[in-house]
């Protein structure tokens, strides 16, 4: 996103460069404390979607209340995992599969592992804040695990390569991978795909190629096949079960699949590149998702003009859709009319469902952009609604401190930069900010004490 450069007083001046100079370090990596290391990204649609795909499985498996959170990881490998509070599931994973089902049946097998309590001390140290160096271990030991079941020597070799570099103690961990747990997830994800009146076949053709292919992403090993061994007799169990099912035969709502669909063109366009894009749209030809991801191709690659017009269209054939306003709020602001922009990110604010922390500070950026004193005010409100639903958008505070670095509030700013490091798990320049800004705010007062508590927090590992 785009936003135009403004004037600035002096002193405003002076602290976005001390802002952005951090900023540059701290933002630019992950987006929550606990996420260091991962890939992170973010998207609105994407984070709806996972969700809505995730609830009722978390619901069927008795985990509704645990209020897991989705988290996105930029990476073009077939990965899902789940680790305390939060499912990552790499966008590779959702560009990979064909329908809604492929992924729910990927959660429900999941969900089956957290409600059986397994792995909890290989669960744990994945939420240490390691988790890509974990990765990149098992990696390397589940890659012998594999080679051996599947007599693949290539493979083998390969991980035996990538384990010597490896931490011994993980590599136990997974070595001492339970195939029984294997099992009983199997058997967990299908009596939740019941219960919520959903066929197993995702899932069984999930893991159909990732027994019969190496990669279904052309990286060399998936991390998801390396921590899910699949001997044949595990998959032909699983088919069994899944053939028994009521629910076999039935397929996503279409509604959902034009979503999953649209999710998945929108991620080609992003992540793949025009070409890898362009041939998902032309087996999607004349549907919502294939003009959906010529509409964001136009926008990323800088037609402008040809983007709006394409928007308006879809638009036009979905009215309610909140992230489409999205997409034009987005365009707006590369066409340098953030007022326009606003009012299509106000309206994709007021239709999203799922009340994303993330539309509420781009608008915000919009209303900044515009960079009346009215509208700064405006933007300042808008930033904190969307932090206030999304406390871990560590970008949001950039945007935050910059707003109120404008209307000429220091402390403010320093404290919002303040919280920006603190979301991102850089507690030492957290707290240098929450002491700068204390020093200009009132002892006691609900800012400082916020800045004081930032100052007492003692990094545990955890991040809340
Ligand atoms: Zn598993």
């Amino acid at each position: 996103m785009l936003s135009r450069p403004r004037s600035t007083i002096a002193q405003a001046a002076r602290v976005f460069a001390t802002v952005s100079l951090a900023a540059a370090v701290a933002f630019a990596g992950s987006q929550t404390a606990f996420a260091q290391g991962v890939p992170v990204v973010r998207d609105a649609e994407i984070e709806a979607l996972v969700r809505d795909y995730a609830r009722p499985i978390f619901r069927a498996a008795g985990l509704a209340n645990d209020g897991i959170d989705i988290v996105l990881v930029n990476d073009s490998s077939f990965n899902a995992f789940v680790t305390g509070r939060r499912l990552f599931i790499n966008t590779g994973a959702l560009m990979t599969a064909e329908t809604p089902n492929e992924i729910i049946g990927v959660i429900a097998h999941e969900a089956g592992h957290i409600a059986g309590g397994h792995q909890q001390k290989l669960r744990d140290q994945l939420e240490r804040a390691k988790t890509m160096a974990i990765i990149a271990t098992l990696l390397g030991a589940g890659a012998i695990v594999a080679g051996a079941t599947t007599n693949s020597r290539g493979l083998a070799g390969a991980g035996m390569g990538v384990a010597a570099g490896g931490g011994e103690m993980a590599q136990r961990s997974i070595l001492a991978y339970q195939r029984t747990e294997e099992i009983t997830a199997d058997r967990s994800a299908i009596t939740y795909l019941n219960a919520t009146g959903q066929s197993g076949m995702g899932m069984l053709k999930t893991f159909h190629r990732f027994q019969t292919a190496l990669s279904l992403s052309g990286a060399q090993v998936d991390p998801y096949r390396i921590s899910h061994p699949m001997p044949q007799d595990r998959i032909a169990n699983l088919e069994v079960l899944v053939k028994q099912s009521p629910n076999v035969d039935k397929i996503d709502a279409p509604a959902l699949q034009q979503r999953h669909d649209m999710m998945r063109v929108k991620i080609a366009v992003y992540m793949e590149g025009q070409a890898a894009a362009t041939r998902l749209m032309q087996k999607m030809r004349g549907s919502m998702a294939a003009l959906y991801g010529d509409a964001q191709s136009a926008y990323l690659y800088g037609n402008i003009a040809a983007a709006l017009t394409k928007t308006n269209a879809l638009i036009k054939a979905q009215p309610r859709n909140a992230y489409l306003q999205e997409l034009r709020g987005d365009i707006l602001m590369k066409a340098n009319k953030p007022a326009d922009a606003a009012d299509a990110y106000s309206k994709a604010v007021s239709l999203d469902p799922a009340r994303s922390g993330l539309l509420p500070v781009s608008l915000g950026q919009a209303l900044m952009a515009v960079g009346t004193p009215d509208s700064l005010k405006q933007a300042v409100v808008r930033i904190n609604d969307g932090l206030g639903r999304d406390k871990e958008n560590s970008t949001g505070y950039r945007y935050l401190a910059q707003a109120y670095g404008e209307l000429g509030d220091i402390p403010g700013a320093e404290l919002a930069t303040a919280e920006g490091h603190f979301y991102s798990g850089n507690y030492k320049d957290a707290k240098i900010f929450a002491m700068r800004a204390q020093q200009q705010m009132k002892r006691g007062e609900p800012r400082w004490i916020r800045a004081q508590d930032i100052i007492n927090y003692k990094s545990s590992g955890k991040s809340q």
